[in-house]
């Protein structure tokens, strides 16, 4: 029997199932490529032309299946697909070639997409490159349909079937959802990826990015662990026993009353938490929702924002915002405005670009800016809003942004459009000079939030998206500590809510720090909500508040971290 084996991905979606592995295997296209006769170029291109209608009359079912099953908001994956065979640039490129080149429809489709790849592989940005699973997921459908290949079917997949695959392409995924798949495992992608998502809409657990994978055989046993970001292949049985029982703990949990996850969350001593999420997407709503997230502290909207790979225009803001807003159901949304370097390569939110970002960008990009502020305006009237700035260093920008905020609200009186007037406007605290300043910002602001992971990464001078370097981000530094109590000790006379949605919430040992120091709301990511409100509810603040007392004396991060350790899991 072969042993149990970690290989480490990247959470795509949360979740944890068992299950045996199924390979997806990319049939080979055996198409032949030929030059035709002049006579045949006229039906090649009718051919060519029934396989896009087909491929379209697919993809509108599937959305209308979609919207219907899954919410309204995952749909516009298919967009992206329909938006490829209504482009000018890859239809009419096609058709162009049969009737120049006279080559059959496949060679044709071959020479137009090969030139689109290779243009994706050129690009700079994670993101985009991403969408090249679009194309190619069009592409297998466009030569299914001209060679009336019948689409995968799930009818003979076993039961607790875990896909596995170098990619699995969104559709495919979505055409064999089943109560069979009970999770997914791919050795490529990211969490950005179009099969992510649609993973997060189907509610799949999903693991990305494993490598390791590729040695994983159809048959396989897999646990996909989408809190820890692992696939377990080969469990053992006390591994399997483990992870049933804690999917029986964890429905217990949640049937027990004051338990559920949206019962309140609250310490062993009866402190009470207030726990939101942070999201990327605005499909991310919809889990937040059922997850009884209280609110989500954090929306980073640069990724829906330029997620086309061009802007969005104003319109299909409002609508997008105004979803986001229906499906939180009465939770405030906290909207960040775009948090962005001018080159766009690193709106990935790991800039290492020190210059134009965030506010920054803003300010000189006001057309985007009060573009995005209308939206948000617009939208507000669906629930209840928040607007959060980032990246903010001095008072005069908070000045500048309050300006630009005033501007908008005019230009909408005047246009006779509804908006809220008590949205709330929000600072980020995540640069040093809003560390120590935040009380001169207050005044300025309805509301703080707390950004750790940029706040770590300028204090202690380590670039959080560099590998080489990542020993010294410690959330447990000395440094890190005093400067989090300073926050704490600046901003509490002012009154005003501060939120921790920075990473450091969302790792049990930290966010007891962060408690410990008197941080009463923390926001975290989806993946990592339960495990947090499992770790508030079974401390005592009063122990915290000792602890923190004892590391703040501390010399050196590793006593901080294995005393924090000691405590949280009490070992
Ligand atoms: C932060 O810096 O802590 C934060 C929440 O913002 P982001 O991770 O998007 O930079
Ligand atoms: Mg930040």
């Amino acid at each position: 029997m072969r042993q149990e084996r970690i290989i480490h991905g990247v959470v795509a979606s949360v979740g944890t199932a068992i299950g045996k592995a199924v390979r997806t295997f990319d049939p080979l296209f055996v198409s032949f490529n030929f030059k035709l006769r002049p006579d045949q170029v006229r039906k090649e291109v009718e051919r060519f032309r029934s396989s896009v209608e087909k491929s379209r009359v697919q993809l509108k079912r599937m959305q209308s299946e979609l919207k219907r099953n899954s919410g309204p908001e995952s749909s516009f994956l298919i967009d992206a697909h329909l938006l490829v065979l209504q482009d000018r640039l890859f239809v009419d490129r096609i058709i162009e070639k049969i009737e120049t080149d006279w080559i059959n429809a496949e060679w044709a489709i071959q020479q137009v997409s090969d030139d689109l790849f290779q243009a994706y592989d050129r690009l700079n940005d994670d993101y985009l490159r991403e969408r090249r699973g679009d194309l190619d997921d069009i592409v297998r459908r466009l030569l299914h349909n001209l060679q009336s290949k019948p689409l995968p079917s799930f009818k003979k997949l076993p039961y607790d079937a875990i896909l596995v695959g170098k990619l699995v392409p969104p559709s495919t995924l979505f055409e064999l959802r089943s109560q069979r798949i009970v999770g997914l495992a791919t050795e490529t992608g990211s969490p950005l990826s179009h099969t992510a998502i649609m993973a997060r809409s189907l509610e799949i657990p999903a693991i990305v990015g494993a490598a390791e994978l590729a040695e994983v055989a159809s048959g396989d046993l897999l646990i996909v662990d989408g809190e820890r970001g692992v696939v377990i292949w080969s469990p053992s049985d006390e591994t399997i026993a483990r992870y049933k029982n804690r999917d029986r703990d964890g429905k217990k949990l949640r049937k027990k009353p004051g338990n559920s996850p949206s019962a309140p969350t609250v310490t062993e001593d009866s402190v009470q938490i207030s726990l939101g999420a942070n999201i990327n997407f605005s499909e991310e709503v919809r889990s937040a929702a059922a997850h009884g997230c209280e609110f989500i502290g954090l929306y980073r909207t640069e990724f829906d924002f330029f997620r086309e790979g061009k802007q969005p225009d104003e319109e299909s803001l409002v609508a997008d915002y105004s979803l986001v807003l229906k499906t939180a159901k009465g939770a405030p949304v906290t909207f960040r405005t775009i948090d962005v370097g001018i080159d766009q390569k690193s709106w990935d939110g790991v800039s290492m670009n020190l210059g134009v970002r965030g506010l920054r960008f803003c300010l000189e990009n006001t057309d985007i800016f009060k573009k995005q502020l209308r939206s948000v305006y617009r939208a507000s009237v669906h629930g209840p809003t928040r607007i959060l700035l980032p990246f903010v260093s001095s008072v005069d920008d908070l000045d500048a942004a309050h300006l630009v905020i005033e501007e908008v609200r005019n230009e909408l009186r005047a246009r006779r459009q509804r908006y809220d007037s008590n949205v709330p406007i929000g600072v980020m605290i995540e640069t040093p000079a809003a560390a120590q300043t935040c009380d001169l910002m207050a005044s300025r602001v309805d509301f703080f939030c707390l950004g750790t992971n940029d706040l770590i990464q300028y204090y202690l001078v380590v670039d959080r998206s560099d590998q080489s370097v990542v020993h010294l981000y410690n959330p447990f530094h000395p440094a890190i500590l005093r400067c989090l109590q300073q926050v704490y000790s600046l901003v509490r006379p002012t009154g005003k809510p501060v939120t921790v949605c920075g990473e450091m919430a969302a790792d049990p040992p930290s966010a007891a720090v962060l408690l410990g120091l008197g941080f009463t709301s923390l926001s975290v990511n989806l993946a990592a909500y339960p495990r947090i409100q499992r770790m508030i509810r079974s401390v005592s603040m009063s122990k915290l508040k000792q602890l923190a007392a004892d590391i703040l004396k501390m010399h050196k991060p590793k006593e901080v971290e294995e005393k924090v350790r000691a405590t949280v899991y009490r070992t």
